[in-house]
């Protein structure tokens, strides 16, 4: 039976000494010992496991013990961990300096490669993160349209600038409250908030105040509440309105880039947004953003329009190197059709290994994006993701953990295969969950 009694057990049986002494030292200089708030734990209970280092599909802790990696860095690292390629060029290129505060040629060759393979990008600015790129896009499109208002939906993450750090609503069209103490109710007032996957609801706001939003942003496929995929027509329903108001519609493809297909959402469903954000894949590992679209929208930003944007490291000749070594390897013959593979054997040999039991569950997989959710599906929006069992997430992941199968540290996660996961990782992965659910079921109802 899974307690929460036996979650500390399965703590115990991995040696974790040095990560717990790292944390207990961490924990005096960085604010809950970490860099970013998911690495914590937090919402699984426990200390967080510290990394030394990862080889394709693996990572190895600071104890010594490994693990199948589906964090990946929480998506850049769609080649693995320490692909020969990306580590050769680095290594290559760092001799000649890391930074110039120039332009250089590695920028002129990823902005092209990017430009060549995302179909609504015809100009980019690069950026050092994903939330940079979201940031500056909304103001991209502001400038553009003299409009201030923005739509973004219920549970889509787009990184931690003011503007978009809101909360959802309830079902309703609500005026953004602020998300986080220190985000003012004056940066948050001119977001607005629906529920993903309801195209009437955006049709209701646009009724009534279309004139007055200038961007519509979001996940076409969400990463940040799990995996959930848009619903039949829900892309192009939103591209049509946004075309009727004269609204920019921008995906935030920070995750989907590269990921669920080469040219990410917009070449998997065939929708052409007016913007585009990307992040996490085109840096190959390295802190990048980028955001970009139709010329005529970029010619806005400075130096050649008057819209502000810039930074000190964007564009830097390390990270270019990392995402231009990484876009080039994404475009070998059958690559993205063995990650749909793995995608799909991922979600065959879950539900496989999580139908022995009665715990209700649902997989979510788009592409190498998978998620599993503790609770009867459908799971189409936020609302839906977050009725799932955290309880039985949280056991779930200590036992994959202890069993060698490193997964993010919360439910509202999606997990990322990559082309160096293999059909063995997997069937060891599906093996540790079958045991858990043999178990759960034991408990289901109960809990
Ligand atoms: C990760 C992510 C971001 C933020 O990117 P950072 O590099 O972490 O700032 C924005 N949007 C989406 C969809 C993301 O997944």
């Amino acid at each position: 039976m899974h307690g929460s009694g036996e979650s500390i057990d399965a703590r115990a049986t991995l040696t974790m000494d040095r990560s717990a002494r790292l944390m207990e030292r961490a924990m005096h200089r960085l604010p809950g010992g970490v860099n970013s708030p998911v690495r914590a734990f937090r919402s699984v209970g426990g200390d967080p496991v510290f990394m030394r280092r990862g080889r394709g599909s693996r990572i190895f802790d600071v104890d010594g013990n490994s693990y199948v990696d589906y964090v990946m860095s929480y998506g850049p690292l769609v080649l693995g961990h320490a692909h020969a390629s990306v580590t050769e060029a680095l290594e290559k290129v760092v001799r000649d300096g890391t930074t110039f505060g120039a332009p250089t040629a590695l920028e002129v060759d990823l902005a092209e490669l990017i430009c060549e393979i995302v179909p609504s990008m015809e100009m980019v600015r690069m950026t050092n993160s994903g939330t940079e790129a979201t940031m500056s896009a909304i103001r991209v499109a502001r400038g553009y349209t003299g409009r201030e208002g923005i739509l973004k939906f219920d549970g889509n993450y787009h990184g931690h600038g003011d503007a978009l750090l809101v909360a959802a609503g309830s079902g309703v069209a609500t005026l953004g409250l602020p998300d986080s103490p220190g985000v003012t109710k004056g940066a948050a007032k001119d977001t607005a908030v629906l529920p993903y996957n309801d195209l009437e609801a955006v049709a209701r706001l646009f009724e009534e105040r279309g004139e007055e939003i200038a961007a519509v942003i979001l996940e076409p496929v969400c990463g940040n509440m799990g995996c959930v995929p848009p619903a039949e027509g829900y892309l192009e329903g939103l591209r049509k309105i946004t075309q009727e108001y004269g609204t920019v519609l921008i995906f935030d493809e920070v995750m989907t880039g590269f990921r669920v297909a080469r040219g990410g959402a917009q070449e998997r469903y065939g929708v052409i947004p007016d913007m585009t954000c990307l992040g996490k894949i085109i840096g190959g590992g390295l802190p990048v953003g980028a955001f970009g679209g139709r010329r005529e929208i970029m010619q806005q930003v400075a130096p050649q329009g008057t819209i502000y944007q810039a930074g000190t490291l964007s564009g830097n000749p390390l990270a270019m190197t990392a995402g231009l070594a990484t876009l080039r390897a994404t475009g070998e013959p059958g690559f993205y059709e063995n990650l749909e593979g793995l995608g799909e054997s991922w979600q065959r040999g879950m539900s496989d290994a999580a139908s022995e039991s009665d715990v209700p569950f649902t997989i979510n997989q788009v592409g190498s994006m998978v998620s599993i959710f503790f609770t009867e599906g459908p799971v189409t929006d936020f609302y839906l993701a977050a009725r799932s069992d955290t309880e039985a997430f949280k056991d779930f992941f200590w036992h994959m953990l202890r069993s060698g199968v490193y997964l993010a540290p919360s439910q509202y996660e999606a997990g990322f295969i990559s082309s160096a996961h293999s059909e063995e990782d997997l069937e060891k992965t599906f093996e540790a969950a079958r045991e858990w659910f043999v178990t759960a079921s034991a408990g289901v109802g109960r809990r």
